[in-house]
């Protein structure tokens, strides 16, 4: 047997980022979210070749100070949380400190930066791990990361990735999920310099539904809202005459983030039994509000899934407010479906 050793910086970041960077929609998503905590109100998305040539994310943000560059790629470094206590009240979309670490331990990263009330800003590289010096930047407040040659030293990871169109519409799902939860956000995404989406900011997320899923879905949506103790769901379900073939048009999001979850999927076809064509799925567009105590929102990598402590209340508050929904519609008999 060998004897047991500590693994080097660059191989524990390579490792690390195997986790939470597995395609260049990762990057977007991560890059889009420190954004979105850095409280941006404009961001633009530029890609080039699937994301695997260029992901290019510019905010308008608070910025980062120039001491503080060197310390974003290092990992588990962030500004987002200080102690235990702030692990289980998390209120920011990040707090791993694990991103920027990870991207940059698997591109080329180029990070510039003004903090608000600094006359200059100031920007550093990030190669494979290797950082350079920092210099003077001459750009408006907030911040550009500019990533490039995604996996040029994986490549394992690089052979795995589809095609570009297939990587396109992975990155189009990374920003119709922060585009849904965040529709105060002014989003822009090109690819190859072609405009694919400008997104204006907006109060309603029902013009984003049109946006994005078009008019008939969101003519066709029923707004719900109702609570359990410090529980609150909201959102939109579509009346289940709307078809939209196979696909699986239903969007999770908890405290403001994404997430998926098979029982909340289970509770929806639950609550639309009878009123679906077989092999259809309900359309929804939620959003819970949970106390963070009450919810592990760090046991997944890229926090795609959570843990609830009283998973059953949320199952039951999911699928009776919305068969009561489907009910005022009038399209669900006044008697219940048989367990
Ligand atoms: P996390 O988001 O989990 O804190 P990241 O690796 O994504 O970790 O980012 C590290 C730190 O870099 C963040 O905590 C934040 O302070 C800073 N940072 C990253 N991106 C931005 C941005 N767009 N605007 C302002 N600060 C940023
Ligand atoms: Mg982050």
């Amino acid at each position: 047997m060998n004897r047991i050793e500590l693994l080097p910086p660059e191989v524990v970041t390579k490792i690390a980022a195997g986790e939470v960077i597995e395609r260049p929609a990762s990057v977007v998503k991560e890059l889009l979210e420190n954004s979105v905590d850095a409280g941006a109100s404009r961001i633009d998305v530029a890609i080039e070749g699937g994301g695997t040539e260029l992901i290019q994310v510019v905010d308008d943000g608070t910025g980062i100070a120039a001491e503080d560059l060197p310390l974003a790629f290092a990992t588990h470094a962030t500004s987002k949380l200080r102690t235990v206590e702030d692990l289980f009240a998390i209120r920011t979309l990040g707090f791993r400190g694990e991103a920027l670490a990870s991207i940059g331990g698997v591109a080329q990263v180029l990070l510039q930066s003004r903090a608000a009330g600094v006359e200059i800003g100031a920007e550093i590289q990030c190669w494979g791990g290797q950082l350079s010096e920092v210099r003077p930047w001459n750009g408006a407040v907030g911040t550009r990361v500019e990533v490039r040659h995604l996996f040029y030293n994986v490549p394992v990871r690089k052979k795995f990735l589809k095609s570009v169109a297939t990587e396109v519409g992975h990155i189009c799902e990374a920003v119709i999920r922060l585009a849904l939860a965040c529709p105060h956000l002014h989003l822009t995404l090109r690819h190859n310099g072609k405009l694919i989406y400008d997104l204006p900011a907006t109060v309603g997320i029902p013009e984003r539904i049109g946006l994005f899923f078009g008019a008939d879905v969101r003519d066709a949506l029923y707004e719900v809202d109702s609570t359990a103790g410090p529980i609150r769901l909201w959102g939109y379900i579509a009346d289940p005459r709307v078809d939209r073939g196979h696909a699986r048009m239903q969007y999770l999001f908890l405290n403001g983030r994404w997430f998926r979850d098979r029982m909340i999927t289970h509770a929806l076809q639950e609550a639309y039994r009878g009123l679906l064509l077989s092999g259809r799925y309900p359309v929804a567009f939620l959003f819970l509000i949970v106390p963070p105590q009450q919810v592990d929102v760090n046991v997944h990598p890229t926090k795609a899934e959570v843990r609830f402590q009283d998973s059953s209340l949320i199952y039951s508050l999911i699928r009776s407010t919305i068969q009561r929904r489907l009910r005022q519609a009038n399209l669900v008999p006044d008697w219940q479906w048989p367990d």
